[in-house]
């Protein structure tokens, strides 16, 4: 077995423990990933606090790793020590349905393994992220190009592929007027994404308290949706819209700021439903959308466009015995833009 120190969450809610924890020996097709930044997504928050259904503890959340391969399985031909790699949401899949076979893994017929609290194919309950290495397979290592920095990189393998997957998918581009509602950990990133396709961005935000921010990083309008009268300026306005908002919201609002044929993604999980009469979408042909993160073959080419552009998340970068904190921050949405974790700092 492998020994590496981790930040451990013991119990649902209960605060985190730096101990040691074991990851199996390399098999034939598996990398040794020496951890060195690991990106707080709130969807750890959600899983350290049992909020998304029962969990599995003692539990190593974290799904946003970037790292360098420090040793190799016999049979892996895609990596070589010293690599610089990362590792998202997911470390397996049955590699041959038809989804696998497209590189969309995330939608596996026999089930993806996510790469924290979830149970690999071996039975293994996984570990992710917030700990000093990983094991996993070579397939599920993506390769970070040099033109980025491991701690702005980190973030990229969960909200930079969550947004990437929706901007390309309805094709976001150079005349193409994107909207990004809520300018969090997902929303800059879809802002930075957006701007560097070429589209003309506009943040949708509460309140102006991020106007600064949302202008540059990229985006050429700012609206509080908050001030009376905006929301109903903007109707019929922008061809694309990404939600990344968890909270309820009045989807047929939002509906109706799209353009004919345009399309709102959602990428955010309110506990609710969204609310909207058939004719919001029927007029106009519009879609409402859904999308969950992106494939392997997906991260890869975000990679590349990320490092063509100069692009890694914007981060506040914390060490382990802050993680606590940062949860706290990140729930009261109190981050700009993501958390990294040095991994360095855990002592176990
Ligand atoms: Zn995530
Ligand atoms: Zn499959």
């Amino acid at each position: 077995m492998i020994s590496t120190p981790a930040l451990v969450a013991p119990s649902a809610g209960a605060a985190f423990e730096a101990r040691t924890v074991e990851h199996r020996d390399l098999r034939d097709d598996d990398v040794l990933i020496d951890i060195k930044f690991a990106g707080i997504c709130h969807s750890d928050i959600h899983q350290v606090r049992e909020e998304w259904g029962s969990a599995h503890f003692p539990m190593v959340p974290g799904h946003e790793i970037a790292g360098i391969v420090s040793a190799v399985g016999d049979g892996v031909t895609k990596y070589k020590v010293g690599d610089r790699v990362g590792v998202g949401c997911m470390v397996d899949s049955c590699g041959e349905c038809e989804f696998c076979k497209d590189g969309e893994e995330q939608f596996c017929s026999k089930g993806a393994v996510m790469t924290y609290n979830g149970k690999g194919y071996d039975g293994e309950q996984t570990k992710g992220g917030y700990a000093q290495q990983v094991v996993v397979s070579e397939r599920f290592a993506v390769g970070i190009p040099d033109g980025i920095e491991l701690d702005v990189a980190a973030p990229l393998l969960c909200a930079g592929i969550t947004v990437w997957s929706p901007l390309k998918r309805w094709g976001a581009g150079p005349g193409k007027k994107v909207a990004v509602i809520g300018l969090g950990g997902l929303g800059h990133m879809a802002v930075k994404l957006a701007a560097a396709m070429g589209a003309e961005v506009s943040v949708l935000s509460r309140s102006d308290a991020k106007k600064d921010d949302g202008l540059a990083l990229g985006a050429a309008a700012y609206h509080a949706t908050g001030d009376e009268g905006v929301l109903k300026s903007l109707k019929g306005t922008f061809d694309i819209i990404i939600n990344t908002v968890s909270a309820d919201l009045p989807m047929q609002t939002y509906i109706g700021l799209l353009r004919p044929l345009g399309v709102i993604a959602n990428v955010g999980l309110p506990a609710g439903n969204y609310d909207f009469a058939p004719g919001a979408v029927v007029g106009g042909s519009r879609v409402v959308a859904g999308s969950n993160i992106g494939g392997i073959p997906a991260t890869a080419e975000m990679l590349a466009f990320c490092a063509e552009h100069g692009i890694g998340a914007t981060i506040e970068k914390i060490s382990a015995d802050e993680v606590d904190a940062a949860y706290d921050r990140v729930v009261a949405g109190d981050v700009r833009y993501r958390f990294v974790i040095d991994t360095a700092t855990i002592n176990a």
